[in-house]
């Protein structure tokens, strides 16, 4: 029988199983606070239990994160790991240092099944559903390299967003636990307003997300009607701009934050016309409180699509702030490094080009 991997567990979890070896709920608490705020692997790190109790987790337990395939620093500061997730596939994790936050954006599957035109996971399609250990084991990991790295005890990661590979709301039974652990006082201690579901709109779900777990949501729009974004984002075609819609309003009853922020890739001559952003006006001005942020495509070669010029975003983002409505334009980070949005698959969709890559070393930096 295989060991349980303790990251599975949010603190209820961690509670049920060890109750099962007999265990009080405050057994379970020292140890969620070892394994999450202190980033302990191995039992004999937890001085505080008693040693039988530290035997009995050996024998049946571990705390197992993800084999690291590659770690880079960009010239920004942004860090970027690649993870072996078996079976010859890996995903991304990018940490992006601001003055004021650290964010860390997540990965929620291997591959993406939504597949959407923009974005190179999903040309790479679908290959499976991460664990709550797997989501966790990013940020897990992250958190207490940096620490290290940085030399401090202090929290250094402030906010994750779930924007790395994969539809976290097609991973729903996994996202839920694993969100608990990044808001529980004993685990990362994050606010709800500073973890962020990025979803391309699976409707059913942001409403179970509001009643279970509602944290910052954010939608990734990118057309403003029904024909453009069933081309672009395919999961239109089962829920329409309108639901979409709706269930963001509902979303916000119970959100943390009082508005739902829209993504916009900003392709050249596809979704980036001043009628478009006119309509996207029409869309949502006195039916859902709501930001814009703007993001500039980072193409790959199989997508065949092109970055708006920076002139055309301005004038975008202008009708938009015009039209009241809050708007920011996304920069580009780690660029690199190949860790802005959309890019993280790239190495991992040629799978031999990864393992030639982890054979010859580290990927080198190419200068900013
Ligand atoms: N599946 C979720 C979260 C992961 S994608 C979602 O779609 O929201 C995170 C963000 O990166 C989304 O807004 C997505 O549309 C954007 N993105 C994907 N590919 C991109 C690319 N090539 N250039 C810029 N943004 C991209
Ligand atoms: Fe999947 Fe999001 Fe990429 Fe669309 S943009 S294919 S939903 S990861």
């Amino acid at each position: 029988m295989s060991a349980v991997n303790l990251l599975d567990f949010d603190l209820d979890g961690l509670a049920a199983f060890c109750e099962q070896l007999g265990e009080k709920r405050f057994r379970a608490t020292q140890l969620f606070r070892w394994i999450h705020q202190r980033g302990a692997s191995d039992f004999d790190q937890m001085s505080d239990l008693a040693k039988s109790l530290r035997a009995k987790l050996a024998g049946q337990a571990d705390i197992r994160g993800l084999p690291i395939i590659s770690e880079h620093v960009s010239s920004d500061g942004t860090v970027k790991w690649l993870f072996d997730v078996g079976a010859g596939n890996a995903v991304e994790t990018v940490f992006i240092p601001e003055d004021d936050r650290g964010t860390l954006c997540v990965s929620s599957q291997a591959g993406c099944a939504v597949g959407c035109r923009f974005c190179s996971t999903g040309h790479q399609g679908f290959s499976r559903n991460l664990s709550t250990g797997e989501i966790l084991a990013q940020l897990w990991h992250a958190e207490h390299a940096l620490r290290a790295r940085l030399q401090t005890s202090d929290r250094v990661i402030s906010n994750v967003v779930m924007m790395g590979m994969g539809e976290p709301l097609q991973n729903y039974g996994a996202l839920v636990p694993a969100l608990r652990v990044m808001l529980d006082d004993h685990g990362y201690g994050l606010s709800r307003r500073r973890v962020t579901v990025s979803t391309s709109g699976v409707v059913p779900m942001i409403d179970r997300l509001r009643d279970d777990c509602p944290v910052a949501l954010a939608v990734s729009l990118h057309a403003s009607n029904d024909a453009l974004r069933d081309e672009l984002v395919p999961i239109n075609r089962k829920y329409p701009i309108d639901e979409l819609l709706d269930a963001c309003v509902r979303y916000l009853d119970k959100a943390p934050r009082d508005f739902v922020t829209f993504e916009y890739c900003m392709l050249d001559g596809v979704n980036d016309s001043d009628e478009h952003a006119r309509q996207l006006l029409n869309l949502v001005r006195g039916r859902i409180s709501c930001k814009f942020n703007l993001i500039p495509f980072n193409p790959f070669p199989a997508s065949g699509l092109r970055r708006s010029s920076s002139a055309r975003v301005q004038a975008f983002a202008k009708i938009l702030v015009d039209g009241g409505i809050v708007t920011t334009v996304r920069k580009t980070r780690g660029d690199d490094i190949d860790a802005a949005c959309g890019q993280l698959a790239g190495e991992v969709q040629d799978r031999t080009h990864v393992r030639e890559r982890m054979t010859r070393g580290p990927i080198p930096i190419r200068p900013a």
